[in-house]
């Protein structure tokens, strides 16, 4: 059989596949530098799996208050010894990447303490943490103020900026690594060090946290290893693997993650108690699996960015620009061109294929929104998925993929509609 046979059944077109399979061709030592990062990252997480003696005895679960579980110490042994920190949380209990980072920042902060973001607006939801949108519960409402030095015009930090904002007050510093859906370029580890390096000369004592959300495992560097205190994510990106089916992370600093974990549950019982509720087994081999799954998502980020670059099509991160998370955006100018790109992705679903998506109203939405997303954990994004506003440009963001195969299938379903109506033109 020859390979396209199965992407006709698929129902890919052989000018599609062949556009495809040329870009493929021309990425392949890109993708074998993808490889290598990834068999890095796998042994980093293997090493840390022996060291912390993982055992079946560590995937029985707990109920209750979850004294003594075994298995969650272990689990939260592997993510500090594989991340470089002293501690870590990692739990169910965290129910989202908002969630452990508003326990972050929150057990962290006192009344009448500053936080200050040196890289501009952080993600939408932390708004409402922060209070930068007013909001029940915020930060704000604590009595914790908020400061924030934009990045310049060219993406560099601005480091007079930055220096002028730190005052006594200053307690925390939150550094976004991810652009997520803005449009600053997304920081590599290296530059976060430069920052953190810059920040602790005029403070030593400032806690240096990074939001590290669909960064974990791009690059063979994490934040700890270049001076932040804390690092925090969602399990349902990239360290979960596709296989957690809920849960977040706090990892660095003893004292950072004692705060924290204070906050999460109750002043006096902190990290001793949280039943892991049998999921222990989900979020280890979730974690071992990472580094392969987000090689896959990131191939497939870069094989969409190539794929439509050539087409006359804005992307972000370009075809050839060195990645630091795995997000894609991909702007089409018209609505028809984003509804035709997330209903391609939906259609090469493992779950849902049959269901087309529609722009939706959505509650912190002032326009329609369409999402495409066939996936075995709810809003999971380490899952192929996409989605975007409509409005001008008519831009998609698009990440994950559990396998390169179909990220693959995804960018080529999409294409298939765009160029069926009309709305792309393959080269002759
Ligand atoms: C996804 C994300 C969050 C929030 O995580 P949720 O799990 O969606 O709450 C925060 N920051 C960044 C950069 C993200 O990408």
């Amino acid at each position: 059989m020859e390979d396209y046979d199965i992407y006709q059944k698929l129902g890919i077109s052989r000018k599609v596949y062949d556009y495809g399979s040329r870009i493929e061709k021309e990425l392949k030592p890109r993708f074998e530098e993808i490889d290598r990062t990834a068999e890095y990252n796998q042994l980093r997480v293997l090493k840390a799996m022996q060291e912390a003696r993982v055992s079946d005895i560590h995937f029985a679960a707990t109920t209750g208050y979850g004294y003594n579980d075994l298995g969650r110490d272990t689990v939260e042994e592997v993510y500090a010894r594989a991340f470089h920190a002293e501690s870590a949380l990692v739990r169910p209990q965290l129910i989202s990447g908002t969630h452990a980072l508003h326990i972050a920042l929150s057990g962290n902060l006192r009344p009448g303490d500053e936080l200050l973001s040196p890289v501009g607006k952080p993600y939408d939801t932390l708004e409402e943490v922060i209070g930068i949108r007013p909001s029940c519960g915020s930060l704000r409402e604590y009595g914790v103020t908020y400061r924030q030095v934009d990045l310049k015009e060219d993406g560099s930090f601005d480091y007079d900026g930055i220096r002028a904002a730190i005052t006594d007050r200053t307690r925390l510093v939150t550094i976004q690594r991810s652009k997520g859906y803005d449009s600053r370029p997304t920081l590599s580890v290296r530059r976060i060090g430069e920052l953190i390096a810059f920040v602790k000369k005029i403070r030593p004592d400032l806690i240096c946290m990074v939001d590290n959300c669909y960064g974990e495992f791009v690059e063979r560097m994490e934040p700890l290893d270049v001076g932040a205190d804390m690092i925090v994510g969602s399990l349902i990106k990239n360290p979960g693997g596709g296989l957690a089916p809920i849960g977040g992370y706090i990892a660095g600093r003893k004292d950072c993650i004692e705060r924290a974990s204070f906050r999460l549950s109750a002043p006096g019982l902190g990290k001793e108690v949280g039943a892991s509720l049998g999921l222990n087994q989900s979020f280890l081999q979730g974690f071992f699996l990472s580094p392969v799954v987000v090689a896959g998502a990131l191939k497939g980020a870069i094989y969409a960015a190539n794929i439509y670059e050539r087409l006359g099509f804005e992307v972000v991160p370009n075809g050839s620009e060195s990645r630091h998370d795995i997000i894609q955006m991909v702007a089409f100018g018209k609505p028809e061109g984003l509804i035709a790109f997330c209903k391609g992705i939906q259609a090469a679903a493992p779950v849902d294929s049959f269901v087309t998506p529609e722009p939706w109203d959505m509650p912190g939405y002032d326009v329609p929104v369409i999402m495409a997303a066939g996936a075995f954990v709810q809003g999971s994004s380490i899952e192929l998925s996409a989605d975007g506003p409509l409005k001008p440009p008519y831009a998609a963001y698009f990440q994950g993929g559990l396998t390169w195969y179909h990220a693959k299938l995804g960018i080529l379903k999409s294409l298939e509609n765009l160029v069926a109506e009309g709305l792309a033109a393959l080269p002759s």
